[in-house]
């Protein structure tokens, strides 16, 4: 059917590049474009032999007319950027000088600034529109699937969701006294940002890891949640009809938030500059080179991931609940992709939101969110392509 160029080559990137390989009806060809093109031919390598024809790139994607050159010579159908945040604008305005369709997992983030908010994406919706080319934003799990179980539950359950609860909990251990799960410069930035939460209209701020409540999840037993910030509750609250609370929650273990602090009070998580030896280094960037990479946890991760949101609202004139959620197991993962949990439900997400625009069924010229297509043959995918979903109409998590 069409031809994918992803952009990136690290942990999420990986399940990408197996998930189209595993529909090779949707994506005929896949090329892998990244900065460091052994990383890409390494991917390559895993996947030959398949249905689907994979080559590979070298790019640098913060440069658009580097970008604008490969897709002139490749003419993918849609690029896929799995990169990091920092690209979003550069691989955008290569998509709208080329007509080609764009999706990415995270919204553009200033290098000098964490902000985790759509305005500067937000504002290509017309340059979009008139190229008639459709750009979705965020088709990870959260930001993606969150949004997508968010359009399913008000089509299907709802005439009006009153409060959303997004509970993004991770049960595995790695065994390493501190690492995090996927891009350690963007984890740490979400996680030392000040919290914050929509009610009635705005958003309120809270100080980072002030507000903590025990769940009892699924699969998974009580944990630690903390409220967080998170840029799906920017769109939510645009696109979601009647809607008065959105609250953003993520699992973390002592053990983590101690070191974290440690690190925080030395300085090591800063994102400002500083000089060293004669040369600028960013702290948070040099100790990011010190961490493990994210993509060597996959094999060392036990345990599950449960992520899912917990609705309030009314159906008919009378209050509802309703909670989906996924439970996602390390270990099942890397076996399927040689992936650990975290980069294969945001992974899949992303292929399946590739397939929706290939496949003509989420294609509108545009910028869009998630929750602004039809949520239907994306659940659908979900439980086809390793991410099946379960329904709770009673569930007692609410508070
Ligand atoms: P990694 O750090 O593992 O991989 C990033 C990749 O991007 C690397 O291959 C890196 O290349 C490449 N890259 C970085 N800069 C450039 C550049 N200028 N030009 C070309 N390639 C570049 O990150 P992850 O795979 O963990 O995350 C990928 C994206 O997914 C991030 O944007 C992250 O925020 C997002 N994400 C979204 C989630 C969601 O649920 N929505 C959850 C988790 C992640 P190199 O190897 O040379 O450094």
């Amino acid at each position: 059917m069409g031809k994918a160029l992803m952009i990136g080559a690290g942990g999420v990137a990986g399940v990408v590049a197996h998930k189209c390989c595993q529909n090779p009806e949707v994506f005929k060809e896949l090329c892998i474009a990244s900065r460091t093109v052994s990383k890409c031919d390494a991917l390559k390598s895993k996947l030959d032999g398949g249905k689907t024809k994979v080559t590979t790139a070298r790019l640098n994607a913060d440069n658009t007319e580097e970008i604008i050159a490969l897709i002139e010579k490749y003419r993918p159908d849609i690029v896929i950027n799995v990169a990091l945040p920092y690209q979003d604008l550069t691989i955008m305005d290569a998509c709208l000088a080329t007509k080609v369709h764009y999706l990415d997992t995270a919204n553009y983030e200033p290098p000098d600034t964490a902000k985790f908010e759509y305005k500067w994406q937000w504002a290509y919706r017309k340059k979009f529109e008139d190229a008639g080319i459709t750009a979705v934003l965020g088709s990870g799990f959260d930001p993606g699937v969150t949004g997508v179980f968010s359009a399913y539950a008000q089509k299907h359950y709802f005439d009006e969701i009153h409060t959303v609860d997004i509970v993004d909990a991770n049960a595995g251990d790695h065994g390493y006294p501190f690492a995090t799960n996927f891009n350690p410069e963007i984890n740490i930035r979400e996680v030392t940002a000040n919290g914050s939460y929509f009610e009635n209209g705005k958003f309120i701020e809270t100080p980072p890891m002030s507000v903590k409540r025990v769940y009892d999840l699924p699969q998974i037993g009580p944990k630690d949640i903390y409220l967080l910030h998170h840029e799906e509750m920017e769109s939510l609250a645009l696109h979601i009809k009647g809607i008065k609370r959105i609250r953003f929650w993520m699992t973390f273990s002592e053990s983590y938030l101690t070191h974290l602090k440690v690190l925080e009070n030395v300085g090591m998580t800063s994102i400002e500059p500083i000089d060293f030896e004669g040369k600028q280094i960013v702290p948070l960037q040099f100790l990011k080179a010190v961490l493990p990479d994210p993509a060597s946890l996959g094999p060392r991760t036990k345990g599950k991931t449960n992520i899912g949101c917990i609705f309030t609202g009314v159906k008919d004139g009378k209050e509802r609940k309703y909670y989906v959620y996924n439970v996602c197991d390390h270990q099942a993962c890397y076996a399927e992709v040689g992936s650990q949990a975290i980069s294969y439900t945001t992974g899949v997400p992303a292929m399946i939101g590739a397939m929706m625009v290939l496949t003509g069924k989420w294609k509108k010229p545009g910028v869009y969110n998630v929750e602004e297509f039809d949520p239907d043959p994306f659940m659908e995918a979900l439980n086809q392509y390793g991410l099946p979903w379960i329904e709770d109409f009673d569930p007692t998590l609410i508070d």
